[in-house]
Parts: structure tokens; sequence; C-alpha cells
């Protein structure tokens, strides 16, 4: 049984089918790319995965097995589904640690256990976040900073699995290097991850399976060489049918 099954998904905006009738799989242990034009509907497949703010309007999600059917958000990051979001979210107020530590006391009620202020380190550690800054203002850092912070909260919340909705946006070729490396890291602590992102090259160096989505619905899906090759990717991606 794959780890997230996701289940001929919808989800319309008025007129608008924004996700029509999706099904894909992701196994335990792998990184799954989701490539897409802008608007094709991939944020919208990861609200409706995670219930925030909004379930599918048909269709089915399961994680692990269990069912994810009206399940509220917080139920469902509690039984192991993280996500990030495409702009970078903290709390701006709070402390890099604090950030960190809402993330491993994330449905444990009370003060935080050592174990939870272990989890907040190590998951800071792990995005590059050093313990010298860990007093700093989440407001205070760079945009690429506060990227490895949403990151690091997600990890520490200790998911099994963990839904990037395009890490690399409005980051320079650096950090988009760095960032590739900040997910092979978190893959290698045996989170599987989904990962959205709009440019294919990071893809590309990143997924064991790509799937590219289209007008809402899954154009191609597979082998990530094969399906870059495929010549609806093509014309999705530059919006020219090529000469025959
Ligand atoms: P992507 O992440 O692939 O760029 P989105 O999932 O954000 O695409 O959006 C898919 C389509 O659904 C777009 O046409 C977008 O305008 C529309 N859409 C997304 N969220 C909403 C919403 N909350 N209300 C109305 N339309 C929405
Ligand atoms: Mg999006």
């Amino acid at each position: 049984m794959a780890l997230l099954e996701v289940d001929n998904v919808s989800k319309a905006f008025g007129s608008l089918k924004a996700v029509d009738q999706v099904s894909f799989k992701v196994e335990a242990g792998e990184i799954f790319g989701i490539a897409g034009p802008n608007g094709s509907g991939k944020s919208t497949l990861f609200n409706i995965i995670t219930g925030i703010p909004f379930g599918p309007d048909g269709g089915s999600v399961r994680l692990d097995g269990v069912d994810l059917q009206g399940l509220p958000g917080h139920s469902i990051a509690r039984l192991g589904l993280a996500r990030t979001f495409q702009r970078e979210t903290s709390f701006d107020g709070l402390t890099v640690f604090e950030n960190a530590l809402i993330g491993s006391t994330y449905g444990k009620p009370g003060k935080p256990s050592a174990e939870a202020h272990g989890r907040a380190a190590d998951a800071l550690e792990l995005m590059g976040l050093r313990s010298a800054g860990f007093g700093r203002l989440a407001g205070e850092l760079s945009v690429f900073d506060r990227k490895c912070l949403m990151l690091a909260t997600a990890i520490a919340m200790g998911p099994r699995i963990l839904l990037l909705d395009e890490p690399a946006s409005s980051l320079t070729k650096p950090e988009i290097e760095a960032s590739i490396d900040l997910i092979r890291r978190t893959a290698e602590r045996g989170i599987t991850i989904v990962l959205i992102e709009h440019v294919l090259t990071f893809l590309m160096s990143l997924s064991q399976h790509l799937m590219v989505l289209n007008n809402g619905q899954v154009l191609a899906s597979g082998v990530p060489q094969s399906v870059i090759a495929d010549p609806r990717v093509v014309e999705a991606y530059l919006g020219t049918r090529r000469a025959a």
C-alpha cells in the first residue's frame, strides 16, 4: 500500500474546475514532484489533501490507509502529514526557536517537553539555522532564512510526509542550490516528500516520480525523464505546438 493515495479528487470555484479528477500514489521514502504552469491547480491540490483551508468536493485521500475525508486540518497534521506554503509564513513576532517549538509541540498541550525542545533545535540545525540565531525574531530574517524556518517548523512536527509548495520561488540561483540540498537532507531523514515546483530543473534533480498538471488535470505522470520529453508537457510549458 502506498503511503499517500489520492483518488479522483476535484475542487471547483464556481464554474472553474481548479482540480479535476486527479489521482496519484506516493510511495513511502520517495520524492514525488508535481509540476505545471501557473494556475494549473497545484496549490489547490495541496489545500484539498491537507484540508487547509478546505477539503475536496469529491474523491478521497488516504494516508497509510486512513481515509482523511471530513477530518479537520489539525487532525490530518497529527496523523503525520505536514505542509509548507508557497509564500513563506512564520510567526514574525516570535523568535526562530519559538517558531520551531510551535511545530514540535503541535497537538501536545502543556509545557514543552525536553524532547520537544530537542526536536525544534534539531530541525532548525538540519535546515541550516544556527543556534546563535535561535533568539532572532522571525520577521527579521531574509526571505531564504524564513523559508528555511518554515521548513524547520514543519519538520519539527515529526511528519511522515511533507508537502512543499514551491520552496524555490523568489530565490536566487545559489539559494535554489542550497534548498535542493536541504530537501535532500530532509528526505534522508526518512520523510516522504511531495514537492510542487514550477521550475522543472529543480524537480528533475530531486524527484523519483514526476506528475504534470494542466488546467486542473493530470497531463502526464511517470519517470521524470520521460515525462518532460512528452510533447504535451512541452506544449503546456512553452504554450506553442512545435512545427512538424
Ligand atoms: P497553481 O498553484 O498551479 O499556480 P492554484 O491551485 O493556485 O494554481 O490555482 C488554480 C486555479 O484556481 C487558478 O485559476 C486560481 O485562480 C483558482 N483559485 C485558487 N484558489 C482559489 C480560491 N480560493 N477561490 C477562487 N479561485 C481560486
Ligand atoms: Mg501555487
